[in-house]
């Protein structure tokens, strides 16, 4: 992966703790996961993400596209046993108009019956919600105490 940091870029911001609108559940030198603010569905909705700034799925190197993969599900099983979902919606875009911010990511999104989706959440959850939900998570994915990790021989 291109080791590119974007200041200004939500989910380079994200990942390196320089705005914490998206409480961090997940972070390794690859990837990161957060809970989104928006929930369409309910507690529980994750954004995967790689550590690094790359744009969209086309630009993620080969060799990345399969622990991607693999981050995506374990999220998604992370997700459906932890806030008790029947089921996920893991989706992706590419570009405008479908993308909203140019750092890849997965959203992962818990589906439960008679949830109404598809559907847009017009309310951010409070961030005190999205928190405990992220600590949720962070133990769903083994990772109770995410803190960023720079890869090696970068400071
Ligand atoms: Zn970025």
């Amino acid at each position: 992966m291109s080791e590119i940091d974007v200041p200004g870029c939500h989910f380079c911001d994200e990942v390196r703790g320089r705005t914490t609108e998206a409480p961090r559940a997940f972070c390794d030198e690859s990837f990161s996961v957060f809970v989104g603010r928006y929930q369409p569905t309910g507690p529980g909705y994750a954004l995967v993400v790689p550590s690094w700034h790359v744009e969209d799925l086309p630009a993620l190197p080969e060799d990345l596209c399969g622990p991607m993969l693999r981050m995506a599900r374990r999220t998604s099983v992370a997700v459906q046993q932890a806030f008790g979902a029947t089921g996920t919606t893991v989706l992706q875009n590419n570009g405008k108009p479908g993308q909203s911010v140019p750092h890849l990511h997965f959203h992962v999104i818990p589906r439960r019956p008679g949830d109404g989706y598809p559907r847009r959440a017009e309310t951010p959850v409070h961030v005190d919600e999205l928190t405990r939900q992220a600590t949720i998570l962070a133990t769903a994915l083994g990772n109770p105490a995410p803190r960023p990790r720079p890869r090696a021989g970068l400071s």
